[in-house]
């Protein structure tokens, strides 16, 4: 399951990039240019808006009625839209949605602070925007979080 996201929907558009969802966030105000690239790309659009309809059979269009991305991520959950199972966690860049790669530990000297490589083994980069990550305190904080969230559903 491929989505893509529109304006209201930012911060969902990252969480759902953190369980490892392939999110396009799509920023523009009109509605044309995300359905035909949710067709292009076979994506279900998520939305606040209640301007989107389905006008071919293949459009799918879920949307999403709660305000808070918390709240949001639970919508998703309980109409089984999502489930935490499917994809690695992790795998993408939370800012541009593309697949991440690791990298040697040396790579990453320089690129994230000191104290950060020091600490960490593993490195993952991003191909696209070249931003580093790390299996740190915030995934754990993370998953433990999404835990909480599926457990609760
Ligand atoms: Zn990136």
């Amino acid at each position: 399951m491929k989505f893509i996201a529109d304006r209201m929907l930012g911060k969902l558009a990252k969480e759902l990039r953190m369980l490892g969802y392939d999110v396009v966030y799509y920023r523009g105000e009109d509605a044309y240019p995300l359905i035909k690239l949710a067709r292009e790309e076979d994506r279900v659009i998520l939305t606040r808006s209640t301007r989107f309809t389905p006008k071919r059979p293949e459009d799918r269009i879920v949307r999403i009625t709660e305000d808070k991305p918390s709240l949001q991520m639970r919508e998703l959950i309980q109409r089984k839209i999502i489930s935490l199972t499917e994809k690695p966690l992790f795998s993408r860049c939370l800012g541009c949605n593309t697949l991440l790669i690791e990298i040697p530990r040396e790579e990453a000297e320089g690129k994230v602070p000191d104290f950060i490589f020091y600490q960490q083994r593993e490195f993952f980069r991003c191909p696209r925007c070249s931003k580093v990550y790390w299996p740190g305190s915030h995934q754990d904080h993370m998953k433990k979080r999404i835990k909480e969230l599926f457990e609760q559903t």
